[in-house]
């Protein structure tokens, strides 16, 4: 479905994605794992056609989107949740998803189809739904901010650390979340520090280090590998 093919990345003259490939296939959950300032991020404003790679191509099912504008790619069926959630603070929980689900605005029954959809996965969205979405706790956000880039029926949900900044017990939330998404054939790419929950989670997984794919393969051999374990789980 997604397939990115040896590409490098740069800001300015720093290049900080170097000969990267992975692929995602239709009803995957794929995860690359990387520490801080390894270059998930970088690999997702890509993807989604925020930054161009310098060399390399990427493909998304028929489609060149080496190339193409974040509004085309996003059209093609490409949703990214963003690091640190980014709702629209001073709009209510519904204004957020609506804005999310502007690509298919004008078929009335699909979008109520979504919203509801959205509020049973998240029945606290629900709750607070006329709530400003700034008033909400970070975990809560978290789940607009994914509820939001499913609103437009994503054919792939790219997810960048959902995990980040939230308390234990609202990460174990959102995990069993992306759980429920994929276990209803929502295919997913996500990039995430919190290794453990991540690869559990996966069909496969690629280790990022400084830019660079240092390993590959099936989540659970990932989740084995003694370099893994030894840098990205801690002790167990
Ligand atoms: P984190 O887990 O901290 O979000 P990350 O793996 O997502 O890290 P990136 O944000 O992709 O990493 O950053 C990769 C590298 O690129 C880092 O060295 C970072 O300092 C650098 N970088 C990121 N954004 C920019 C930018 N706008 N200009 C210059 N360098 C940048």
């Amino acid at each position: 479905m997604l397939k990115v093919n040896n590409i490098n990345v740069s800001y300015g003259k720093v290049e900080v994605i170097k000969q990267v490939s992975f692929e995602v296939n239709q009803g995957e959950v794929v995860v690359i794992i990387g520490a801080n300032g390894a270059g998930k991020t970088t690999i997702m404003k890509t993807v989604t056609g925020l930054l161009n790679p310098t060399q390399g191509e990427i493909s998304f099912e028929d489609h060149n989107t080496s190339r193409l504008s974040a509004e085309k790619i996003v059209k093609l069926g490409i949703s990214m949740c963003p690091e640190g959630r980014q709702v629209f603070p001073q709009h209510t929980v519904y204004e957020n998803l609506v804005l999310g689900g502007y690509l298919i605005r004008r078929d009335k029954p699909i979008f109520q189809k979504n919203i509801e959809h959205m509020y049973s996965l998240f029945p606290i969205l629900k709750e607070r739904s006329k709530q400003f979405a700034g008033t909400l706790s970070g975990g809560e956000q978290q789940m607009l901010a994914i509820a939001r880039a499913m609103m437009s029926n994503p054919k792939l949900l790219l997810l960048d650390e959902p995990s980040a900044g939230l308390a234990p017990i609202y990460v174990k939330g959102i995990f069993e979340m992306i759980k429920t998404l994929a276990n209803q054939g929502t295919t997913i790419l996500l990039v995430e520090q919190m290794a453990n929950m991540a690869l559990k989670l996966a069909n496969r997984a690629y280790v990022l280090e400084t830019g660079h794919i240092a390993l590959e393969g099936a989540a659970a051999d990932i989740m084995t590998n003694s370099k893994v374990v030894e840098s990205y789980l801690g002790s167990k």
